[in-house]
């Protein structure tokens, strides 16, 4: 980290700096200019409160070298981490295809739906019981009774479930039964839920926030790590741009970048990024292409009755033909 004095700062104003400096427990060098003086710190600066240095009047700026996540980043930990959820593996190589509705609506639907993307290759199961809707009049999910569906599904299969959970309250119950716990898209930054994920014994399938920075994405995983849980998985589903002609702008470029800077594996949802059921099959294959660790895909045995994001499903037969596509471009990359 580097503290710049303002050009003209009295010398007991950079004498007073370097004192406190030194109180950070880093390492402080000070280099003299002809006009200001700067310092450069070395050592763990992740826990400086950088604004408190900042608001002093005779500071020009304050610019950070390492990067605010510590435990997220592929500096503290070189090698890829590899998420177990079952036999079911994400990371390090190894990809996983998650599939299922978007909301869990009946039994039914449930065991068919798991049967089917099982026969055509997922390795895991997706439902929403828990669903966050930007209308408070849209169906709100199925909530404890829906848990009991995916359970059910997981019997009659074997396949693990991801579901979605949006409060600390219900944490414990998800926890209970869910095999790998997903932190939706508008809950990236809900501070006490990744806290609480922090402490869950559970692997987290933390999702992009629609307009988070990868920096804001690797720090609300770093909440979770530093809480104890090191089993994350990260989840690029399209951000916010000025284009609105699909739902969001899948950010592919963010997959070789998350690779760069940090271990965790990271997955792609093209169901939600381009909110077209057409649009899923050729952004599913250029995720795989540019090195995601496996996919999300939302698949309904009727989208057009679907209670949740039909119009972005894909009917079990469509699931099945992007399956061998996928598998071609995995084989070729
Ligand atoms: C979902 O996976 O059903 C969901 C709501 O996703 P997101 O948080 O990405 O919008
Ligand atoms: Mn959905």
């Amino acid at each position: 980290m580097l503290v710049v004095m303002k050009p003209g700062a009295p010398q007991s104003e950079v004498d007073k700096m370097y004192t406190r400096l030194m109180q950070t427990g880093t390492e402080v060098s000070v280099i003299e200019g002809t006009q200001q003086s700067v310092f450069a710190l070395v050592g763990d600066t992740s826990k400086i409160e950088v604004g408190t240095y900042a608001a002093n009047q005779h500071v020009e700026k304050i610019m950070r070298v390492q990067q605010p996540y510590k435990m997220a980043s592929r500096i503290f930990q070189p090698q890829d981490t590899v998420v177990e959820i079952g036999s079911c593996k994400v990371g390090g190589g190894h990809k996983a295809v998650i599939a299922g509705p978007c909301s869990v609506e009946s039994i039914e639907q449930m065991v068919q739906t798991a049967i089917l993307v099982k026969q055509y290759g997922a390795t895991m199961l997706r439902g929403g019981a828990y669903k966050p809707r930007s209308s408070p009049y849209s169906f709100q999910g199925t909530g404890e009774e829906g848990l009991q569906m995916l359970v059910k599904a997981r019997e009659a299969t074997g396949l693990p479930f991801v579901t979605e959970v949006m409060s600390v309250e219900t944490f414990d119950l998800i926890e209970d039964c869910a095999d790998l716990i997903q932190i939706g898209t508008r809950n990236m930054q809900n501070f006490p839920l990744l806290k609480r994920a922090g402490k869950s014994s559970k692997p987290i399938l933390l999702k992009r926030g629609m307009s988070a920075t990868l920096e804001e994405f690797l720090m609300a995983a770093e909440y979770i790590i530093a809480g104890g849980n090191r089993q994350v998985i990260l989840c690029e589903r399209g951000i916010r741009t000025f284009d609105n002609y699909t739902r969001n702008t899948l950010d592919l470029s963010v997959i070789p970048a998350i690779k760069e800077v940090s271990h965790l594996p990271i997955i792609v949802d093209p169901s939600h990024a381009c909110g077209k059921w057409s649009m899923v099959e050729p952004l599913a294959k250029a995720a795989m292409a540019v090195g995601a660790d496996g996919l999300i895909i939302e698949v309904h045995h009727q989208p057009e009755k679907a209670l949740c994001d039909g119009a972005q499903s894909l009917k079990p037969e469509k699931f099945g033909k992007l399956m061998t596509s996928v598998q071609r471009i995995m084989e070729a990359v």
